[in-house]
Order: structure tokens, then sequence, then C-alpha cells
């Protein structure tokens, strides 16, 4: 049987690393910067007032005191947006407000509370040191510096950034367009009646969540039956608009698995037992003149989420731009017994807590349904507990790996 590491790095040698597109800054929300960002200016780009009140020269005010305020003109009033090169010569005073440029001479602000906040002339009450206040040109960045580096989520601080550089637009890495299609003849699409033998339809559904978690575009094309004609034409009509296509069902020794029939026959797609379990059966290749990449999965809804997350999660980030690794790996204390398969790497479903104060790694709790098609126990979990290969049995107290599964997106 096949590793998992070497069926990862099989799906992942089928994408390239993406190009970048240009995107207007609104629209770069929750995308991947494809490039370094760097600011064609220094932040503030000129010195500035960090309060309000008055730009004075720190000298003038040095004996300033409750019972023996200083008395200062006032010569300028400036406000934010003020054009620079305003002079204020010794012995005198600028009102100033918090972003207004500092004028020429003054080299601190005392702020209005200090004051008795007089318009002609002002009364100081308190003494302020060179630079008290004043918010100077480049204390946050530095012409020319890098202020995002490639590869950066642009959330709500990023957005921030980039804008004040200056960013119209912004460098990233397009969102691949996953298409997912489920076959079976006896699935009915949820909502409608079920006839003897019938089941409804959940492949196709949470394979497009975890890929729209995954940050991707998707087409759920949702499913068809078990005919080859009809298999390899859904397929062959769903290329035009894929990066890359998912499929659930089909892959496994059974007389009805047409994925496997009609895609083998293709010569692209490559099928084979990969030494885990849920997921044994996987399929990877390309189809079409564009060598879309294709990756089906098992039928069995377990399965097929494993699959997701084990093998097309890493694929969908490398196109995306992000690090293709695995889900990150904690370390955390089993709370009950497991067993798993000799020679199969196990990705049990469990719920990870804690730490609880007091101990040093958290808890993970097992689902007590493991079965590949026992999908219930899917809502709850947050990790899958990992067992290695040459591991049959864990007791309770066990310290295991538990991959953590992605958070919403
Ligand atoms: P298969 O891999 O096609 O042999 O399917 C294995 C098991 O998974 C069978 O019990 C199927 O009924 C079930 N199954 C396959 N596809 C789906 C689907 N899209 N939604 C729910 N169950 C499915
Ligand atoms: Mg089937």
């Amino acid at each position: 049987m096949k590793s998992v590491e070497r069926h990862i790095s099989d799906c992942l040698a089928l994408v390239a690393a993406p190009a970048p597109v240009e995107v207007d800054l609104l629209r770069a929300h929750g995308e991947v910067l494809a490039e370094a960002v760097a600011s064609p200016v220094s932040l503030p780009g000129f010195d500035n007032s960090a309060m309000d009140g008055y730009a004075v020269y720190a000298a003038d005010v040095a004996e300033a005191a409750e019972d023996a305020p200083v008395v200062l003109p006032v010569v300028a009033d400036l406000a934010a947006g003020a054009g620079a090169g305003t002079k204020v010569v010794r012995g005198s005073c600028a009102r100033i407000m918090t972003g207004a440029p500092m004028p020429e001479g003054p080299d601190a602000v005392v702020p209005v509370e200090w004051t008795d906040g007089g318009t002609e002339n002002v009364r100081v009450r308190r003494p302020a040191r060179v630079g008290d206040a004043v918010r100077p040109a480049g204390g946050d960045v530095l012409e020319g510096a890098e202020v995002l580096s490639p590869g950066s989520r642009i959330g709500a601080g990023e957005m921030g950034v980039l804008a004040a550089v200056g960013r119209r637009s912004v460098p990233v890495f397009p969102r691949p367009r996953v298409v997912v299609l489920a076959t079976g003849e006896e699935l009915v699409e949820p909502g409608r009646p079920l006839g003897p033998g019938q089941i409804w339809e959940s492949n196709s559904h949470m394979l497009a969540a975890a890929a729209l978690d995954a940050g991707c575009e998707v087409h759920r094309h949702g499913f068809v039956g078990d005919a080859p004609d009809t298999v390899l034409g859904a397929l062959e009509g769903l290329l035009a608009g894929a990066d890359v296509l998912v499929t659930s069902g089909g892959v496994s020794m059974g007389a009805y698995d047409v994925v496997k029939e009609v895609l083998a026959r293709q010569g692209t797609v490559e099928f084979t037992q990969v030494a885990m379990q849920p997921g044994k059966p996987q399929g990877f290749g390309t189809l079409g003149p564009d060598r879309t990449p294709i990756l089906t999965l098992p039928g069995n809804p377990v399965s097929a989420f494993v699959s997701f997350q084990v093998f097309v999660r890493p694929v969908l980030r490398k196109l995306r731009g992000l690090d293709p690794g695995p889900l990150p790996t904690v370390r955390a204390v089993l709370s009950s017994a497991v067993t798993s398969p000799s020679e199969r790497r196990s990705f049990l479903r469990g719920v990870l807590r804690g730490p609880e104060p007091g101990s040093d790694l958290p808890t993970v709790v097992p689902a007590s349904r493991q079965g590949s098609h026992q999908l219930s126990a899917l809502a709850d979990a947050n990790a899958f507990v990992v067992v290695p290969e040459d591991v049959t049995a864990l007791p309770a107290g066990a310290v295991v790996d538990a991959m953590r599964l992605p958070e919403m997106c």
C-alpha cells in the first residue's frame, strides 16, 4: 500500500505555483498577497502633533507651574490638513490639533489640558520636554521599508496598512475554482422524498463547504448516477470551469465503481490504495486537454471528509499560494482507548479540549462512532486523532498527535 506522505506529494505535484493577479484594494479582503509591499513614503510623512494643544519651544515653558503659568502669544492655528511651513519664533506658540504638521521652530506640544485654552494668548501651567507629544516623520515606517510580506492573508489590519501606504490595488493569488461532483445511483437531493434503498446526498455539500473553508471558489455540480457515459460526460462538461475537480464515490473494488472505470481508461488518472483508515481507495491525475487536476475520493462520507483534509486541502492551499503543509498537529492526551488496523494510519474523529488549568496538554475525546459511514460525529469534531501505522491499540491516557481541523473561513 502507498504511504500517506507519498500520496500527498503525488497530489501536490499535480498543481503548479499560482500566478498573481492585480485586484482593487476593496476586493483584496481575505486574499493572499502575492508580492512584498513596501512603503513609497515614510509614515508619518511629516512631524505632527500627537495631541490637541500648543506647539511650543520646550525651553520657553521650562519654568511653567500651576501657580506660575508661562504666558505665550498664539501666532497660528493649525488643524489637521494644514499646510507645512508655518514659522513660529521663540517666545510664541501655535495652537495645534492632533495630526496637524508641526510648525517650523517649536519642538514640543503642550496638551490643551495643561493650559487655559486661550486663542490670543495661552497660559501654560506645566513644562514640556523636547519631543513631547510630537510624532516624528518616519516614526512608524521608513520610506522603502517592507510593510507586508508575500503570503500574508489580507485581513482588517493588513487592509489598513495597504491603504496607509497609498496602495490602490495589490497583487494577490486568485482563488482556485473547485468543482465538486458526487456519483451514486442511490443518491437523492436533500429535500426530495426517498425511495427504497436511496439516501440523501451529503458528500458534495460537505466537500463544497470544506473547499469554501479552504478559501476557494466552489461550484457544487451535485451528483450523477453510476452510468459510465453520464459520469464521463459530466466530468468533461465541468473541465472548463475548474482549476481542480473533486469527485466522491465509485473508486473502490465494487462492480459499479464508475469513476475508476471511466477514468482508468483515460490513462491520466491513477487509482491506488493508501495505507490509511478511513480513505484507502484514492485516485489522482489529470483530465482533458488542459490537464485539469482531478482527485477522486471514496464515497463513504467520513472517508471523503478525511481524504479532503489530508489530500485535497494541501493541493488547494498550494494553488492559493499558502503553505501546503498538513493541518497543524498538537500533542494531546487521549481520554479513552482506541484501536486501529495494523499497517494503516488511522485518522479518528475527536474533540480537542483544554488544556485544563494545571495540565500541560489538551485532552482529545475520540468520537464513539468511528465507522466510515457514521458521519454524525463529524458535526462536533474539531480534530483527527492520528494513530500511526505500527500501532494497533492505544489506552486512555496515551499521548497522541491530534490534527486540528480548519476553522470556518
Ligand atoms: P462508493 O464509494 O460509491 O462505493 O460509496 C460508498 C458508500 O458511501 C456507499 O454506502 C454510498 O451510498 C455512500 N455514498 C457515496 N456517495 C455518497 C454521497 N455523495 N453522499 C452520501 N453518501 C454517499
Ligand atoms: Mg457509489
